[in-house]
């Protein structure tokens, strides 16, 4: 089935006790078990089903499932924001005394955790700029166990080289984990050799700026078992689960044996569990994300294309408006549209770009990305505000960059909105 299909269909039909269509809400922590011998079953694995809802439960397995099968990935797991999938897909396989490279453009909130929270957890990134792949290679060690990277990272917007990397990761055993956040459905980074996808629901695939939650996606197709010695935490025996193997314990289960793991010991441990409330807002999101990212591709396209002729912006950054390698990136890993995320830098600087927002009428002035309602924000003067000058810049923010993320609303509106602004900018 073509993904429009599988986001109605997948992993449910009808409810079996009451023949809901809609997926219900099992808003319950616990599931009765048949007897003794079930519940032991459960909890060893031998048997899989449902035990406690911080670990698994039917709305957000339903949810999962949609997305898993999407991507071309074997299982899903879903958290309870996309900060605790990203940090879940690199502590899934790194400890204290680790390392892990990672791609320089980050979301924010990742570059914190990855600099700061993983250092301080014994856990070291070293930060790779995406310009030259090949530099990657330079980064591995023997106690290296993953990359990191962002298909289509704002603000820069240059999309990653997602098959250079992974082939590189894939010659050394290993694996590539890419966050698709901002391109759902238009980069499918598991048919290029990525091994690990993680989401933020909270933007596309929510859609409707209600709910926070992410998504680990494993592909099933990096051989933890060959990399042997590269990944100890699945491939020696686990203190934390009666010393499971967990190479050896998903195979009767597929190879599923990285976000098992992930489910039945940090999900266990760390408790960071999506709700199945917001587990069925993402379900309604997804069921129309295919169109709604049509409609966001090609409104920003129109948006970009209008800036790019206007006197008072000085440059278009939008990843169909690029040159060479990086235009050759985008239309490498980029399908069917170039996603809804729009920059522009306006010839005055600063003046002009808080002038911009602060006379935008439509657009909302918010923090956040992929919501169906057209944003805006002036980074300089608030997200990279406590970044010197020098380091704005080498993260692709200057004095007078807006970032827009365009919405589904009518182009025509939208413009109307962009052009009443930049009059009084
Ligand atoms: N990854 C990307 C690319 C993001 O833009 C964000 C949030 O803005 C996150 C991860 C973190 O997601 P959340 O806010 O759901 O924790």
């Amino acid at each position: 089935m073509k993904p429009e299909t599988i986001v109605l269909h997948e992993g449910h039909r009808r409810d079996e006790s009451t023949t809901s269509v809609a997926v219900p809400i099992y808003q319950t922590t616990s599931y009765q078990f048949d007897n003794t011998e079930h519940a032991s079953k459960l909890f060893s694995l031998q048997e899989l089903g449902n035990i406690y809802t911080r670990i698994m439960n039917p709305t957000v397995a339903v949810l999962e499932s949609r997305i898993s099968k999407i991507d071309g990935g074997v299982a899903a797991l879903a958290v309870s924001s996309g900060q605790s999938a990203s940090a879940f897909a690199v502590q899934n396989i790194c400890h204290a005394g680790d390392n892990f490279v990672s791609s320089t453009d980050l979301y924010g909130g990742t570059w914190n955790l990855f600099s700061n929270t993983f250092k301080d957890m014994g856990i070291e990134c070293r930060f790779v700029d995406p310009k030259k792949p090949e530099d990657f290679e330079n980064a591995i060690d023997e106690k290296t166990r993953c990359i990191y990277a962002e298909t289509l990272p704002n603000p820069k917007l240059e999309v990653f080289p997602i098959k250079e990397v992974a082939d590189i990761g894939r010659k050394h055993n290993v694996p590539l984990i890419m966050d698709n956040t901002a391109a759902p459905l238009i980069s499918k980074p598991l048919d290029h050799g990525a091994a690990i996808v993680v989401y933020s629901t909270t933007k596309y695939i929510g859609g409707h700026g209600v709910s926070i939650g992410g998504l680990l996606i494993d592909g099933g197709n990096f051989d933890w078992e060959k990399a042997g010695d590269r990944f100890p935490m699945l491939n020696k025996p686990d203190p934390s689960y009666h010393g499971a193997v967990w190479t050896q314990a998903a195979k009767p289960l597929g190879p599923i044996a990285y976000i098992l793991k992930a489910r039945v010991t940090l999900l266990r441990d760390l408790g960071s569990a999506m709700s199945p409330f917001n587990a069925f807002t993402f379900i309604q999101g997804l069921e129309t994300l295919p169109l709604r990212m049509e409609r966001h591709c090609e409104n920003a396209k129109k948006v970009a294309d209008y800036l790019s002729k206007h006197d008072k912006v000085s440059k278009v950054i939008y990843p169909s408006h690029m040159k060479d390698e990086y235009l050759k990136r985008a239309n490498d890993y980029l399908k069917n549209g170039f996603g809804a995320l729009v920059g522009f830098e306006l010839k005055n600087g600063a003046d002009s770009g808080k002038k911009f927002i602060d006379n935008l009428n439509l657009l909302y002035h918010v923090a956040n990305i992929g919501d169906s309602r057209s944003l805006a924000i002036h980074p300089s003067s608030t997200t990279h505000s406590q970044l010197s000058a020098d380091e704005q810049i080498a993260a692709g923010v200057t004095p007078g960059y807006v970032r827009l993320s365009i919405g589904i609303e009518h182009i025509d509106d939208i413009i109307e909105d962009i052009e009443q602004a930049l009059n009084k900018s």
